[in-house]
């Protein structure tokens, strides 16, 4: 079969290894001049089934509150911006703040997050890929006493779906990432989760493309879609500025950009753009860098070390499509990381970076088949696309495979919406 995969990210790239792998004939299609350069370039690094929590929760919108005005907040909103989808995007996400549509959204997650961890640990075994990562853990720190006993109550419901979390005191925080002495006295506490990872994404995608192309992969690199074409209750082309494509089955991996061509079909994929920023820094010569991968929950940034570099990544803004950074966002996540690892690498000449991850109001990706029998939807993995895209990708492979996945897909799809 001819699979045309819309989208070089690193689901898309995941997916399009799969499926080489089980003997398709398959085209990547991607706007950029090579794999990962999107949203996939520069993350947080985290391999994290433990970020499981979905931003809608019964406690955000007092968070939210709190943050007001503040140009540090994890969360920010654009009010002033009239923005239809947004609006319709928030109303959905309201509807998710209830304990009972947090708790089924965190088992969605889990699902996923959990069994593409197996799958990422599978495909390292298989390949030998290797993408500057380690294998000790995420540790969650907590300043704040409630936040901490919140955090242990979501841990006990991940532990039911089978994601280990240990309960850490601060002096086994201290034990696990020395690091940490600086801000020893703010502690309350920490979660270790042992078995999440850390990784470059950017790296795995490229050496994944590689090893793809290897199989015989044909990538087309530079060429934007601009929609897509139906005939007969199918799926006949994607039409795009170097002409129409076609395949017998489509993969959308299009990021932040789903919604958009989507539409052309007349699917409305409620995904809506969240931009995040990282600066990166060289730790050579500096004592101070974890080594274990870090996740400040009061500040709702990341650390995650990789190789000789320590990665920082946080906030979101919810400001439509628009990449340009906001300095004042990008200096704040300079000025938290220097008081957290004052040693933790060359912050004079971090390099910044910022991303729009394509996210869904119930933080749940949009997985599985589509009303078009030769369409699958790979998309919408907001915070945590690189910890499923393994998983999601083997996904792929069983739909068009005609075998049911390994995992179940209720509460996965699109018509959830
Ligand atoms: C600051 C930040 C930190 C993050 N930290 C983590 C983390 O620690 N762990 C984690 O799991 N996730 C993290 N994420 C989320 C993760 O990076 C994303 O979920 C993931 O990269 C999404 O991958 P994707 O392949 O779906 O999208 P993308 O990487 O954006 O790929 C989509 C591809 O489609 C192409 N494309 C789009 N539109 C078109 C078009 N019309 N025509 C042709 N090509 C097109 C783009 O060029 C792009 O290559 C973070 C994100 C940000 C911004």
């Amino acid at each position: 079969m001819r699979v045309i995969v819309l989208g070089a990210g690193v689901v898309g790239v995941a997916s399009a290894y799969r499926l080489i792998r089980e003997g398709h004939e398959v085209v990547v299609i991607d706007r950029g001049p090579g794999a990962g350069l999107e949203t996939s370039f520069a993350n947080g690094g985290q391999i994290s089934a433990s970020h499981a929590e979905p931003w809608a929760n019964p406690a955000v919108l007092l968070k939210v509150l709190h943050w007001l005005g503040r140009s540090d907040a994890p969360l920010v909103f654009r009010w002033a911006r009239w923005d239809p989808a947004l609006w319709l995007w928030l109303g959905r996400f309201l509807r998710n703040c209830t304990p009972a549509r947090t708790r089924r959204n965190i088992e969605r997650t889990m699902r996923v997050a959990l069994y593409s961890r197996t799958m990422l640990k599978a495909l390292r075994a298989e390949t030998g890929i290797a993408y500057d990562h380690r294998t000790s853990g995420i540790l969650h720190v907590y300043r704040d006493p409630r936040a901490f006993s919140q955090a242990c109550a979501a841990a006990e419901t991940m532990r039911v779906y089978g994601l280990e979390r240990v309960v850490c005191s601060v002096a086994a925080c201290l034990t696990l990432e020395p690091a940490l002495e600086a801000i020893a006295p703010q502690l309350t506490g920490g979660l270790h989760s042992p078995d999440d990872e850390t990784g470059d994404a950017h790296l795995f995608t490229v050496h994944l493309a590689e090893l793809a192309r290897a199989a015989g992969t044909d990538f087309r690199f530079g060429v934007t879609v601009r929609g897509l074409e139906t005939e007969g209750g199918r799926i006949v082309r994607a039409v795009t500025d170097h002409g129409p494509m076609t395949g017998d089955l489509y993969v959308l991996a299009l990021g932040s950009d789903s919604p958009r061509i989507v539409r052309t079909v007349g699917l409305r994929l409620p995904i809506y753009p969240a931009k995040g920023y990282s600066l990166t820094v060289d730790t050579t010569g500096f004592a101070g860098a974890p080594m274990v991968s870090i996740t400040d929950d009061e500040y709702k940034m990341v650390y995650a070390r990789l190789g000789d570099r320590l990665r920082v990544a946080g906030t979101a803004e919810l400001a439509g499509w628009d990449l340009t950074p906001t300095p004042l966002r990008a200096e704040a996540l300079l000025k938290r990381a220097r008081v957290l690892f004052p040693d933790g690498g060359d912050y004079d000449h971090a390099v910044f970076w910022a991303g729009l991850r394509p996210t869904t109001p119930d933080s749940v990706p949009i997985i599985g088949p589509t009303p078009w029998p030769n369409l699958l939807l790979n998309t919408g993995h907001g915070t945590l696309g690189w910890t499923m895209a393994a998983g999601s990708a083997c996904i792929m492979a069983d739909l068009a495979a005609n075998r049911p996945p390994a995992i179940a897909l209720e509460g996965l799809g699109w018509e959830r919406f």
